[in-house]
């Protein structure tokens, strides 16, 4: 059998590289970090089919999740929706579900090399897959994105009931931000803003990493009180954090990645818009489609040529829909007007919010 090498050991990369070892596919991961490691994301998994997480052999991995099934939707005080969701949402740290992947995939005879960075360049090769994440040398004007992301500590059911989102716009501030109850009565809160005006993006960052913990609270509170998300600060106030869990990214563009090279899965192919969309569950359903693909070009059924175009025809096919409704409904969040109609189609209890989720999280 042909050797797979995978660069990214993300959701993407390590679901893929556990699915081709199950089928005794010999493969290498490169991965530029280590693990565990917190990461920006707002850890609820909402979408993907059992029947994906069985094929890729992760199900076992994602029993003891928290499942959610109550969502509520804040605009600054004001709550415009609570109900259920149409599917559970997961609710799984990716500080712990990505060190279970990396150890399942070692247990299953994979070979992990951490801390390498491999260049783009190196890696357009027959038998490798892009499976790095977001394009980080992005150079798009639109690109004024700051992810934030904490683990509140000892959060009590009553405090929080299933998935709360909170939107907020103030003038030229948007931002959203999600929080999720996870394992051990942590719930993580992570929110997508633009940045502020007058700095860029990698200056944002320069300055949260000279942070100290408890500024790094105060940079995530006036990011949200910047486009009165005022809900989520009576939130926060009374709530305790823990400080090793923060982590902030910036310089990246939402939608197609761009990336030069034929074989990119997960983020690094698609950065779906996380209030509208699933990432995770992309990553995931991605690692499925991609598996197919190699598995038949590592057993000599099919050149990498027709490997790669099978992989794109079937990606294409699986998540056009999804994609094209989600480019289309997540400006509407960042304008007044948008954000005044999604409100009161909200409030109405017109059961489109059910029907849009659903949508949003299916093929
Ligand atoms: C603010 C925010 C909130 C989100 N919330 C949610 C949510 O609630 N639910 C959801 O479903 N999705 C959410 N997402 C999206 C989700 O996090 C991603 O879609 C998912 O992590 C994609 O997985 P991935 O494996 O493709 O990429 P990643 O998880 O980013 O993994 C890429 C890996 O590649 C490694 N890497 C990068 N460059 C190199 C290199 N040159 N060489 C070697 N290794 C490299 C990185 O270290 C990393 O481990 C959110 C995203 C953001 C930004």
């Amino acid at each position: 059998m042909k050797e797979i090498t995978i660069v990214g050991g993300g959701l993407a990369g390590l679901s893929l590289g556990v699915c081709l070892r199950k089928q005794g596919i010999p493969v290498r991961l490169l991965e530029s970090g280590g693990y565990p490691r917190h990461r920006v994301c707002g850890e609820f998994i909402a979408g993907v089919s059992e029947e994906t997480l069985e094929y890729l052999g992760i199900d076992s991995f994602l029993a003891d999740a928290e499942r959610h099934d109550q969502m509520s939707w804040w605009m600054g005080d004001a709550c415009v929706l609570s109900e259920q969701t149409p599917s559970v949402a997961l609710g799984i740290s990716r500080y712990l579900l990505d060190q279970r992947l990396a150890e399942e995939f070692v247990s299953l005879g994979g070979e992990l090399e951490l801390k390498v960075s491999v260049k783009l360049s190196d890696a357009n090769q027959e038998g490798w897959v892009w499976a790095a994440g977001k394009n980080k040398s992005a150079t798009r004007s639109n690109n004024t994105w700051i992810g934030l992301k904490i683990h509140a500590l000892d959060v009590k059911a009553e405090d929080l009931r299933g998935l709360a989102m909170h939107s907020g716009q103030k003038g030229k501030k948007n931002g959203y931000l999600g929080l999720c109850p996870i394992e051990n009565d942590r719930v993580n809160c992570c929110g997508l803003f633009e940045v502020q005006s007058d700095i860029t993006p990698s200056l944002a960052m320069q300055r949260w990493g000279k942070l100290t913990s408890s500024k790094k609270v105060a940079m995530l509170m006036s990011y949200a009180e910047a486009c009165g998300m005022t809900a989520f600060l009576d939130w926060l106030k009374i709530h305790d954090f823990d400080d090793d869990s923060f982590s902030a990214i910036a310089g990246f563009n939402l939608g197609a990645q761009s990336v030069d090279h034929p074989f990119c899965i997960g983020d690094a192919a698609y950065l779906i818009p996380p209030f509208t969309g699933n990432g995770m569950s992309m990553a995931l359903e991605s690692s499925r489609i991609a598996a197919v693909a190699l598995g038949r070009f590592s057993i000599g059924e099919c050149d990498w040529y027709e490997a790669v175009r099978n992989n794109s025809l079937a990606a294409k096919k699986f998540f056009t829909k999804r994609t094209t409704i989600a480019k289309m409904l997540h400006p509407l969040f960042f304008h007044p007007v948008g954000q005044m109609a999604l409100k009161s189609v909200a409030s109405s209890g017109f059961p489109s919010f059910q029907f849009l989720f659903k949508l949003l999280r299916t093929p």
